[in-house]
């Protein structure tokens, strides 16, 4: 559920009108409801209470400072997977221990940055990753919490870009060598404490079998190398939660906890989870304005303002995002049409085959909904177009709570060099 509504047949975020929005702040603009944002992370919440898991909101979905901030005061720890991460999570103060860190290629600076944070643990792809945060705490004088990412090599039904524990894919370390690396390997390596597995299968799975495969060989694994002498406290499940974009029928919290709670009950494990998608993906919409309605042989392009680099997922991952006006008109008929940007790609498509009201006109207003993960934290300057704006609503007020980047913004690091 999310709390953009027609109300007398406008579209509103909460109880604010999107095009009073759209006027005051210009387009394109993404908007987050508050409200959808904090009922996302409650309703996983609730339905994980009986284990009380730690939800570490996976940042790089969405990672405006209010956002997470707003998740932080629900609760949520944070997912990061970068040194800049890391430092967003320390300008909006979030607790360290409660920072979880993945990523294949942590680079010596970041995780020097991360140990001297205090953060929870890292997420350690590889070998030569462990024996590298080994390096550098001991030379930090310190003993850090690290958790494997196993790749549990499980087929997460979704699409193939967004898949990440085949054993093709460059994500964590296959279960052999989890062994190898607690059973021996790691004991070596002292200035680590191995406390946990980490396992991350893909996003927006919208069953919950994948889950439940990868999570029974994770927990069989777990149990097998505590009983050999291994100290795992922490399963950390990840994120991957599937929402609705089109007419998809994913799980819900409740179905998702029910399926995964009985797995790790009793089982002596802090169970961690890093929802992205899930928390922020339909708590946004990215409006846009209608440049131009163009009646070609073919078929008719509804030309707008926003394009590929401000939404990529239609372009990079064949994504489907509803597009709806922001005015509803009873009874009109409607025409079949491609909603593209002015990006210089055939690529750059926000929608394709969508039917629109037929008398859509130079600046109406569309809304592109579900566009509150992956959106703006996907976005680019590519055509040296500046970034969009965002706005946060709650209730009948909305905040800008990222500025429309300027033309100046575009070039503040170059130079031009002396000739
Ligand atoms: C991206 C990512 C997530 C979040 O995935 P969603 O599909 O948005 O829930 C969680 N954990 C890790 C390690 C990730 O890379």
């Amino acid at each position: 559920m999310h709390d953009f509504q027609f109300k007398n047949n406008r579209l509103y975020c909460e109880n604010t009108d999107l095009e009073r929005i759209a006027d005051a702040v210009g387009t394109p603009v993404f908007v987050y409801s508050q409200k959808t944002l904090l009922d996302h992370f409650r309703n996983l919440k609730t339905a994980f209470r009986e284990i009380n898991p730690l939800i570490c909101y996976s940042m790089k979905a969405n990672s405006n400072l209010t956002i997470c901030r707003l998740l932080l005061e629900a609760g949520a720890g944070l997912d990061i997977v970068s040194g800049g991460e890391l430092f967003r999570a320390g300008k909006i103060k979030a607790k360290a221990d409660k920072i979880v860190y993945a990523s294949v290629g942590k680079t010596e600076q970041e995780i020097e940055a991360g140990i001297k944070a205090k953060i929870l643990f890292f997420n350690a792809e590889s070998i030569p990753e462990l024996e590298l945060i080994n390096k550098i705490a001991g030379r930090l004088g310190r003993r850090q919490k690290v958790a494997v990412r196993v790749n549990p090599d499980v087929e997460a039904r979704t699409h193939r870009y967004i898949t990440t524990a085949k054993s093709e894919n460059k994500f964590g370390i296959d279960i052999k060598t989890t062994r190898a690396i607690f059973l021996g390997l790691g004991r070596n390596l002292k200035n680590i404490e191995l406390c946990g597995i980490h396992i991350h299968i893909g996003s927006q799975i919208i069953y919950a079998q994948p889950f439940v495969r990868a999570l029974k060989k994770t927990v069989a694994l777990i149990e097998d190398l505590n009983a050999h002498g291994a100290a795992i406290r922490y399963l950390n499940i990840g994120g991957g939660l599937g929402i609705i974009y089109h007419r998809e029928k994913p799980q819900t919290a409740g179905q998702y906890a029910k399926a995964v709670i009985p797995l790790i009950r009793n089982k002596n494990l802090k169970l961690i989870l890093e929802p992205g998608r899930f928390v922020a993906g339909n708590a946004g919409v990215l409006l846009t304005q209608v440049l131009y309605v163009k009646d070609t042989p073919a078929k008719r392009f509804v030309i707008v303002d926003a394009a590929m680099n401000d939404l990529i997922r239609p372009s990079f991952y064949e994504a489907y995002h509803e597009v709806v006006s922001v005015r509803r008109e009873a009874r009109v008929q409607v025409k079949k049409c491609d909603i593209v940007g002015p990006v210089c790609e055939s690529g750059d498509f926000l929608a394709k085959d969508r039917r629109l009201p037929a008398g859509i006109r130079q600046k109406d207003i569309l809304a592109v909904m579900s566009a509150g993960a992956y959106g703006f934290s996907m976005s680019s300057n590519y055509n040296s177009r500046p970034r969009a704006a965002e706005v946060l609503v709650c209730g009948n007020r909305f905040y800008l709570i990222r500025k429309r980047e300027t033309y100046d913004d575009l070039i503040r690091n170059e130079t031009l060099i002396k000739k």
